[in-house]
């Protein structure tokens, strides 16, 4: 018995589906997108894409980290991404707190985070084109440049897909 014997179970029904698949690593869609871990989002169903299609890059907030930057680079240049989506959602936790209220929360458990940056979203409109930005003025990109980067926030009551920058 461990802790994830549900998985195992669950893989086994799966793999027992599984019907074989060409599929390469290449994005067939030739689409990137940058969103939250959030449980509620399906980044493939909503965006009306199946495996195969996109790279998908998760994190808490869906923030354009250098670890991010660094996965796009190598999508572009490796794995045929040729456009990049990033989508935020409404009712994120990282819209809910600041760095500092995570690291007194850590504080009071007894773990000092402070070397930690959480990258917390007081501004969400406000983030999402900063890291809209970030994106397109990153140097990496081979040429043409800019490749197209577009920013939507998701809303997790609806499905709707609320265009910022598209
Ligand atoms: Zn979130």
């Amino acid at each position: 018995m461990s802790e994830f014997d549900d998985l195992l179970a669950g893989n086994a029904k799966y793999a027992a589906g599984f019907t074989g698949s060409d599929l390469t690593g290449r994005a067939a869609r030739g689409l990137a997108v940058v969103t939250c871990m959030d449980s509620r989002i399906d980044p493939l169903g909503l965006l009306g894409l199946v495996p195969g299609d996109a790279k998908i890059l998760r994190n808490a907030g869906a923030r354009v980290t250098d670890d991010v930057l660094r996965t796009l680079v190598l999508a572009v240049l490796l794995l045929g991404v040729e456009r990049v989506l990033v989508m935020p959602h409404t009712d994120c936790g990282m819209s809910k707190v600041s760095d500092n209220d995570v690291h007194a929360l850590a504080q009071q458990q007894g773990v000092d985070t402070r070397s930690l940056e959480f990258h917390t979203v007081p501004d969400q409109q406000a983030a999402l084109r900063h890291d809209l930005t970030r994106i397109r003025t990153t140097p990496f990109f081979p040429h043409p440049h800019p490749l197209p980067v577009g920013g939507a926030i998701y809303d997790v009551h609806t499905g709707e897909l609320l265009p910022v920058e598209l």
